[in-house]
């Protein structure tokens, strides 16, 4: 089985030629001396040699052998220890942190391009450092300066790994119900708490990967509000300062169907003395930094792990010789390569499509992060931040099911082979299953996006999301197409959507039932947005982006006008 390698040719040029990323980190200050396109190639090549000689190489034992767990231990799969500690001591984890904060001050881009390799080449590895960027910036902005004199340094090099305590028994979606407590200690110096309760889920909760884990805790202070106003968040390190050991106890790992280099862990808080981080109530909107950070990241494992599928099966495709295909030259008794038969191109040919315009929009989400952070304009930081909260959730939800179910149409041009282990496509399929979960389901995204984010405001940012896409377009046949297609979903929010469940006699379900198909409307239409302006830019491997690009608005786009179709009828329906 040949693992899965990172080609940073077809992403440099996304991310340089197409989506002009230099252009746009030069207007940026502190980034614009990282802007220079040479130098977002070295970094990449460089990450790119790390993932594929150091990483990919451990995603097969990492699924096989899987975190184990003895006695509120976990070891981690053979290799993972070294390779993690490499990671941090070559300074990646730290890439896109401060340069105060002892990082490298880069742009947040590339850690995005760095992130998508590293799961491509070993989602279960990469959930360790994968929510380290998120505790960093939750903790440089919520914060004590005490707390950032201990933690913020050795969270930002990685040399602590984090996690992220929400979830319990009782609590998914809904974190309003969370339980866990803390109680302040009576006459502690240090203003800590006692924090008792079990979290479930955790990924990462305990590893032997680095020598302290920091735990972000969601929990709640006597006597406050029930529901989310009542949540505060909490640090709980597995190590105190003077190296004895915190009241947290791993209880079991979870048997999972995938992502069994990952331990999910049960953890027991048993009154384990914690800090507050920000104010008292407003835990969820200081863990959101984290949160949201973590949602791109999600988004990049489906991009990494759909690529790392469609690796395998366009290789397999080039060598497996199956019957002939339709007008082939080949002579009676001979073979084709499976790759040549219409029905397995176009399997190759979509996946393609969805890979190439998901990179293009995660990279400009991710250029928009750096715009947020450091564009001198505030009308320019609130176009950024616009972009990130309407496309974040799109991204997170409509490129996670895609990675299962594109992986697993890559599963079916290896046929019976892709089903058993060999090839390790299989894995890719129960791996992806678990982006479509996590880090809120793909239905609270769609929830997000429609009864958060564009009906509120009557579809003004929404309106001027589309019209920013419409600008960046050019001449010709795809563009014409994707305007009048951002035309139209914009007609079709302000005449049929907003006036059907604005009107007073609406049910309050209508809009919950109309959510995913919205959401997947805007997901095509950034698509449309992405391959338009692909095609724009010249490549000299015509052949390869002109297949993806015909993918795409052959078998891909047509799910538009469906779209429009079913929310139509669902407005329609008594
Ligand atoms: C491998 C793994 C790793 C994880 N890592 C972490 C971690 O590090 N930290 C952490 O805190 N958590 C973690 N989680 C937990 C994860 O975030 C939750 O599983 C997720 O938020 C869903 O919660 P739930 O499983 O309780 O499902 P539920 O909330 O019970 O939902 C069940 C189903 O109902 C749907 N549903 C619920 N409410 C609504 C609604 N209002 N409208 C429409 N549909 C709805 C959901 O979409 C879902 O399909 C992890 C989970 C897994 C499996």
């Amino acid at each position: 089985m040949n693992h899965y390698q990172p080609l940073t040719a077809d992403c440099e040029h996304l991310l340089i030629q197409v989506l002009h990323a230099s252009d746009r980190l030069r207007e940026l200050g502190a980034l614009s001396e990282h802007a220079d396109p040479d130098f977002l190639k070295q970094v990449l090549e460089e990450a790119a040699k790390f993932v594929g000689e150091v990483v990919a190489p451990l995603n097969r034992a990492g699924d096989e052998v899987g975190a184990q767990w003895a006695d509120g231990q976990v070891t981690m799969p053979p290799g993972f220890r070294d390779a993690y500690q490499a990671f941090w001591r070559a300074g990646w984890p730290s890439l896109a942190c401060a340069t105060e904060d002892g990082g490298q001050g880069l742009p947040a881009v590339l850690e995005a391009l760095l992130y998508e390799m590293l799961s491509a080449a070993n989602h279960g590895w990469t959930m360790a450092p994968g929510l380290l960027h998120g505790a960093y910036e939750c903790i440089k902005h919520h914060g004590s300066d005490a707390l950032k004199a201990r933690y913020l340094e050795k969270v930002a090099s990685g040399e602590w790994l984090a996690t992220m305590c929400l979830t319990e028994p009782h609590a998914g979606s809904d974190l309003g119900l969370a339980s866990t407590r803390a109680v302040p200690l009576t006459n502690d110096a240090d203003g800590r708490y006692a924090l008792s309760g079990t979290k479930i889920f955790i990924s990462g909760g305990e590893h032997d990967l680095s020598d302290n884990i920091v735990h972000l805790v969601l929990a709640r202070l006597p006597q406050s509000p029930p529901g989310p106003k009542g949540l505060s968040l909490f640090l709980v390190p597995k190590l105190y300062e003077d190296g004895q050991r915190s009241a947290v106890f791993c209880e079991r790992i979870e048997e999972k169907m995938g992502l069994h280099g990952s331990p999910t862990c049960v953890l027991r808080f048993d009154a384990a003395a914690a800090w507050i981080i920000g104010e008292p109530g407003k835990g969820l909107s200081a863990m959101f930094v984290m949160m949201n950070a973590a949602r791109l990241h999600v988004d990049l494992q489906g991009i990494g792990l759909l690529e790392a599928a469609w690796q395998k099966a366009d290789a397999y495709a080039r060598e497996r010789l199956q019957m002939r295909a339709p007008g082939s030259a080949s002579r009676a008794g001979q073979a084709d390569p499976i790759g040549q038969h219409p029905a397995m191109r176009r399997i190759l040919d979509t996946q393609r499509a969805w890979i190439d315009a998901g990179r293009m929009v995660a990279y400009r989400t991710a250029l928009e992060l750096d715009v947020i952070k450091h564009h001198a304009d505030p009308s320019r930081r609130a176009s950024a931040n616009r972009w990130c909260s309407l496309v974040t959730p799109v991204l997170k939800s409509a490129w996670t099911e895609q990675a299962f179910s594109g992986a697993s149409a890559c599963l079916q041009v290896f046929g019976g082979h892709g089903y058993v282990r060999e090839w390790g496509v299989e894995q890719h399929v129960r791996d992806a299953r678990v982006a479509m979960i996590y880090e809120g389901t793909n239905e609270i995204q769609a929830i997000d996006l429609l009864l958060r984010k564009v009906l509120p405001d009557g579809g003004e940012a929404l309106q001027a999301l589309l019209s920013e896409l419409a600008q960046e377009l050019g001449d010709g046949v795809d563009a014409e197409r994707t305007r009048a297609a951002l035309a139209q979903l914009a007609r079709f929010t302000q005449t049929e959507l907003l006036p059907a469940t604005g009107s007073p006699g609406a049910s309050p379900e209508l809009p919950y039932w109309l959510a995913d198909d919205f959401l997947r409307a805007l997901a095509l239409v950034l698509m449309a947005w992405a391959w338009s302006r692909i095609a724009a830019v010249p490549h000299p491997d015509a052949d390869r982006w002109g297949r993806a690009q015909t993918g795409f608005w052959r078998w891909v786009w047509p799910e538009f006008e469906t779209r429009l179709r079913v929310m139509r009828e669902t407005l329609q329906a008594p």
